[in-house]
Formats: structure tokens, C-alpha cells, sequence
């Protein structure tokens, strides 16, 4: 079967290239192979999927061409997102900034964008795996049939949750056909410490400020809520900078993190705060004087890495001590030594080189007529939607250029 333009992955960029090629009058054939499209649609935002953001910075994507990501998303940016899927029906839920559809259902994004697939009578076959792309004029050839076209798009995610489909297999089509794979690695992703009292912290939610130093050296800085766990570290502000880990532990660097427990305050405020409190704790040893203001499970091991004995009465504390605890509590330091797979990642930094990408058309500046779009391409979005932008973006920007 011949068709203007094939399509491989039926997932976020992969659907709506398809559709902003067949608006303009292609006939387009997505070639999934899971059994459904969509399927990590569904899984976004805890289900409810975040799928935009009205805040967009250039902070907000990663990439090695740092330039590229917005070069696209200003051509498709947030009001034509919105736009968009609000003429498909999804109207949209506005949480500070980051969108959801009004129904929080991931379900209703997928929904549309099928629905629009059907109308412009877009052609989905499922579960065909596609392993080898031939060039020029692109043919696919599976044990049922052979498809021809003269454009193709690839739109195969990276190789984070690969569980919903994302294998990475869309790397390997790209490198045969000559694309450079800027090394994938896992990002959006949980850190693992060598720190022994992770276990026993496991489980405590706090707000702090998080540091990343890389060899020594200060790189990025985050807030939130961060989550001990028995292995390491997770909570929003982690999954943010864990793409700079990642990267440092692939190229065997140290890294450790700080992270500030009272980041609400000055170290001479939090000094004061300490000396009013021994002041009111007469009766009390120095582990009792912190009982209200930390977690009890984080007591005995800030009184440690702050090398003072817990059953010190408040009586016997001096300037020092204060001092010591004071910095242990706005620098808690927790060294990094791993991260977990891209079975827990969100999403994968890395991916096929965009300096051999347009970035006007996402056509390849190596094979005409080849298109990429989504995570495969080495762009990575912070959490908050930024990465579903990406794929929108992109996907839209590949289908229409293919158009032309
Ligand atoms: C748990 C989770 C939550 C997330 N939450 C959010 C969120 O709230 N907001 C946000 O912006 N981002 C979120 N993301 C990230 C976002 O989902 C992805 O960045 C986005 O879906 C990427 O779109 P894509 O089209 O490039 O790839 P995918 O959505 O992964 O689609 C690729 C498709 O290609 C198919 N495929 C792959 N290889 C082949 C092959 N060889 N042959 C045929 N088919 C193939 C796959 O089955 C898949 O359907 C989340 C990710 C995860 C895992």
C-alpha cells in the first residue's frame, strides 16, 4: 500500500503529526505497535494528564542544542496548543498555571485526538513493530504487507516507561537511516544515595531546597516537596534535576546534593530560632529541644552529621553546637551514586542529534523527507507539562512541513 505519508508511533507526537498532515490533505498511515495509541497519554499526570503549561521559559527544555526546542514550540507554542484541543473538545482546567483537561481525565486527550484520526480518515494499524525503515522512497515491509511512502515521520518516544510502548527501537531506525543518538539516558527519575540512614528516614515528605553540586561545583538549584525513600531521594524537585545526575553518574563524576530543611529562613534566623529554643528547653536533652520542628525519624541523624551526642543536655550547648546544627539543618548533605532504570523515568534526555534536524520543519537535514518528532529527538522537558508541549509542538510542526 502506498500512502503520502507514514507515521511510526501512534502515541502524543506521533497522533497529532498525523493529524496536522492529513488536514492538509495527505493520506497518512500511523503504525503502532501496541494494541491501542495513546497508551502513555494515559498515564500522564497521575492519569488526569498535564498537558500544557501557560508558564513557558527557556529553562523549562533541556537539550544539547539548547536553542532548538524553542525554535518549534514558538511556531506551535501554548495558544495554538490550547486552541487546538479545544476545538477537538478538551477544554482546558488551569491548576497555577498547569493545564489539564476540564474532564482530569487523560482519557478525554486521547479520546479527541482519535476521534480527529477517524474523521480525517487517518489509517492506525496496531501491533506492528517496525525494525527496519528502507530509503529513499520509505518502505516497510512486515510479514503481512509492504507500505510505501514518500515521507516518513518518526515519533517512537524514548525509552522511559517502556512498558507503554516506548522500547527505544525508534533510535535504531534513526541511526540506520544516518542519525547521530546523543547517548538516551533516563531523566524526570529517582536518585539513589549511599547514604546508610536512607531506610530510616523512608517515607518523610518535607519542603526544602535542593543543591546539586557535580564535582564539587554548584550546577542547578530546585524547591519542592522531596520524598526519602529507602533506596534515596524522589519528590518533584529530585525528578527535576535528575537529568544533570544521570548524566554526571554516566560520565563518572561525584555528585552529591544539599538540601536545605528551613529554607525559610536566614542562617541568622535559624541560629537565633535555635538559641530562643535551648533557651525555653532547660529540662530538655538536645534531641527532645527538636521535637516540633523536624520529623523525629530525622532527629537523630542531623544530631549526628552534626557530631553531637543526642542525650547532650540543653544546658551544655554552646555557639558552636548551635552553629553545627544550623548548617547541618541548611545543608544536609546526601551523596548520589545511581538513579533508577527507565522503568521509574518520566521521560529520556538524549536521543537522536537535533543539529541534524531543521528546526523550522523537524524535517532531517540528512534524509529529505524524513521527519522526527516527540522524545525520540534529544529534547527533554522539566515536569509540569512541558514535555506533552514538546511532543505537541514538534509532532504539529513535522505533520504540516510534511504537508508542503
Ligand atoms: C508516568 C508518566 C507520566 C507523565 N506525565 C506527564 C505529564 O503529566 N505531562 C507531560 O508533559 N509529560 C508527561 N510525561 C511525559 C510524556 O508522556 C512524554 O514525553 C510524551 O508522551 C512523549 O510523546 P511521544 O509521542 O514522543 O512518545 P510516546 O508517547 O512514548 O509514543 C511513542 C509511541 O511509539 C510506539 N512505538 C515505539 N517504537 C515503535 C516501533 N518500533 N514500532 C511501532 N511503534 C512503536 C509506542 O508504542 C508509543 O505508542 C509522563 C511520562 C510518564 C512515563
Amino acid at each position: 500500500m502506498t500512502y503520502d505519508l507514514l507515521v511510526i508511533g501512534g502515541g502524543a507526537s506521533g497522533l497529532i503529526a498525523a493529524i496536522s498532515a492529513a488536514r492538509q490533505g495527505l493520506k497518512v498511515l500511523i503504525l503502532e505497535h501496541n494494541e491501542k495509541p495513546g497508551r502513555k497519554i494515559l498515564a500522564t499526570g497521575n492519569g488526569k494528564c498535564n498537558f500544557t503549561n501557560l508558564y513557558q521559559g527557556p529553562e523549562t527544555f533541556r537539550s544539547d542544542n539548547i536553542d532548538f526546542p524553542n525554535s518549534i514550540i514558538e511556531k506551535f507554542n501554548v495558544s495554538k496548543t490550547i486552541e487546538f484541543f479545544e476545538e477537538l473538545g478538551v477544554y482546558h482546567k488551569n491548576k497555577n498555571g498547569y493545564l489539564y483537561p476540564y474532564s482530569e481525565q487523560a482519557s478525554s486527550v486521547v479520546n479527541v485526538l482519535v476521534m480527529e484520526c477517524h474523521r480525517l480518515n487517518i489509517m492506525i494499524k496496531y501491533g506492528i513493530h517496525i525494525n527496519k525503515i528502507i530509503s529513499p522512497y520509505f518502505t516497510i515491509k512486515t510479514n503481512e504487507e509492504t507500505y510505501y511512502a514518500k515521507k516518513t515521520i518518526l515519533a517512537t518516544g524514548g525509552c522511559s516507561s517502556p512498558k507503554l510502548g516506548s522500547d527505544g527501537s525508534g533510535y535504531l531506525l534513526a541511526k540506520n537511516l544516518g542519525h547521530n543518538i546523543i547517548k538516551p539516558l533516563p531523566a524526570l527519575v529517582q536518585l539513589v544515595s549511599s547514604d546508610n540512614y536512607c531506610k530510616a528516614l523512608a517515607g518523610i515528605r518535607l519542603n526544602a531546597e535542593i543543591k546539586v553540586y557535580i564535582n564539587n561545583e554548584f550546577i542547578i538549584l530546585e524547591e519542592g516537596e522531596i520524598l526519602f525513600t529507602n533506596y534515596g531521594i524522589s519528590g518533584i524537585p529530585i525528578l527535576q534535576v535528575s537529568r544533570y545526575a544521570t548524566k554526571a553518574l554516566d560520565e563518572n563524576k561525584d555528585i552529591y546534593i544539599k538540601i536545605n530543611l528551613m529554607n525559610n529562613m536566614s542562617k541568622d534566623d535559624l541560629i537565633e530560632m535555635l538559641k530562643k529554643r535551648i533557651i525555653n528547653s532547660r529540662n530538655k536533652n538536645i534531641e527532645e529541644m527538636l521535637i516540633g520542628l523536624f520529623n523525629d525519624k530525622l532527629i537523630p541523624i542531623l544530631l549526628n552529621k552534626s557530631k553531637i551526642s543526642k542525650e547532650k543536655s540543653t544546658s551544655e550547648f554552646n555557639i558552636l553546637d548551635i552553629e553545627n546544627l544550623a548548617r547541618e539543618i541548611q545543608n544536609f548533605q546526601m551523596n548520589i551514586i545511581d538513579h533508577n532504570s527507565f522503568e521509574n523515568s518520566q521521560v529520556t534526555a538524549g536521543g537522536v542529534d537535533t543539529r541534524e534536524i531543521s528546526n523550522k520543519t523537524m524535517e532531517s537535514l540528512k534524509v529529505k523527507g524524513l521527519y522526527f518528532a516527540g522524545e525520540i529527538v534529544d529534547v527533554d522537558g522539566t515536569c509540569g507539562g512541558y514535555n506533552l508541549q514538546w511532543a505537541w509542538s514538534s509532532g504539529y510542526i513535522a505533520g504540516f512541513n510534511a504537508a508542503i
